[in-house]
């Protein structure tokens, strides 16, 4: 299959570039910088979508970048390089003569309001209620296809948790004080704490564009929230890594601090969370190389 993939530069898109090429699937990257393999969204705005069987958006403002205030430009950016990007992409499979099976957007668990007693699966029901869950749904509608192309094109939406991985996402810059010994809970610690290996998202995303022919299109995406079946709380992911890298994690962060540092508003995601099970992600049959913390954290060290 030939895959085009917004963003495909980043973190989880170098790991989904990757399996994909290992699986046998040509790879096209769109990207604000051009280069091999790539293609520019003012490119694609101009030509039009590129032949391709499944297109993916991982474009977006990284919203933990320790090199920007937390401030209103930076809202701005945070959603405007999804929401464009989300729309170019959209329009371009809707104007494409043969549009692709399957076009996966990948968005975020900050639809599900915070709680720590609710458990949300891809069936639970959400309004928006603060910046972030505004952000989901602006950007989730921004991808939706008119009805006729929907009739060709299977869509469909991945939320995942907080993405763990060496090479970016949270525990890029985690590592470091963990190491150092002064990692410590975040806020109270029994927030949930919705995660998922890099690996095992690249492999949901993988299993959508690969099982495309087999389910018929609809009008309505199908959603798979993207995290593991276990629900951990920070403290577990805390004292789990702490328990991996033979540190002590004894420094917790009060909540007003983070609040402080990093904008309440964005904040959230480490000072609150949610219970999210990935029951459709399950049902589909997707199979977890990392289903628990353990698992997941001992590859990142050990790498
Ligand atoms: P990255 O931060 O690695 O960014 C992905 C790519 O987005 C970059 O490589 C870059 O491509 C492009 N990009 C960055 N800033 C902008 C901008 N201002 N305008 C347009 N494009 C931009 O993201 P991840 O790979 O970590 O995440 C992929 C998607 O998954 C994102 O949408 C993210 O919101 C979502 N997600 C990620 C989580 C995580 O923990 N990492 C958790 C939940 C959701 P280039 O420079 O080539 O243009």
């Amino acid at each position: 299959m030939r895959v085009l993939i917004g963003g495909g530069s980043g973190f989880v898109g170098r790991e989904l570039t990757h399996l994909l090429r290992r699986k046998g699937h040509d790879v096209t990257i769109i990207s604000r910088q051009p280069g091999p393999g790539k293609i520019t969204w003012s490119e694609l705005e101009s030509d039009g979508l590129p032949p391709c069987e499944a297109t993916v958006n991982l474009a977006g403002e990284n919203l933990m970048n320790p090199l920007r205030w937390w401030n209103e430009n930076y809202k701005k950016d945070l959603f405007s390089s999804r929401i464009d990007t989300t729309t170019s992409l959209a329009q371009a499979i809707a104007a494409s003569p043969s549009p692709p099976q399957a076009w996966v957007l990948v968005t975020g668990v900050a639809c599900y309001r915070p709680s720590l007693t609710a458990r949300y699966s891809e069936e639970s029901e959400w309004t928006p209620f603060d910046l972030l869950s505004r952000l989901v749904k602006e950007w989730e509608e921004a991808g939706s296809l008119p009805v006729t192309v929907a009739q060709k094109t299977r869509q469909v939406i991945i939320r995942p948790g907080a993405v763990l991985g060496r090479d970016g996402g949270a525990m890029k810059q985690m590592m470091t004080p963990f190491w150092l010994g002064l990692g410590g809970t975040l806020g109270s610690g029994r927030q949930p704490f919705p995660w998922i290996h890099v690996s095992d998202l690249a492999g949901i995303i993988t299993h959508a564009i690969e099982n495309s022919s087999s389910t018929l299109p609809s009008a309505v995406p199908q959603v798979f929230n993207g995290v593991a079946p276990a629900t951990n709380t920070n403290y577990e992911f805390t004292k789990e890594l702490g328990r991996v890298l033979r540190r002590p994690t004894v420094f917790p962060v009060p909540g007003f601090v983070i609040d402080a540092l990093m904008g309440s508003e964005r904040a959230v995601v480490l000072t609150q969370g949610q219970m999210v099970e990935p029951k459709r992600t399950l049902e589909s049959g997707f199979q977890y190389k990392y289903p628990d913390l353990s698992s997941a954290l001992k590859e990142i060290v050990d790498r």
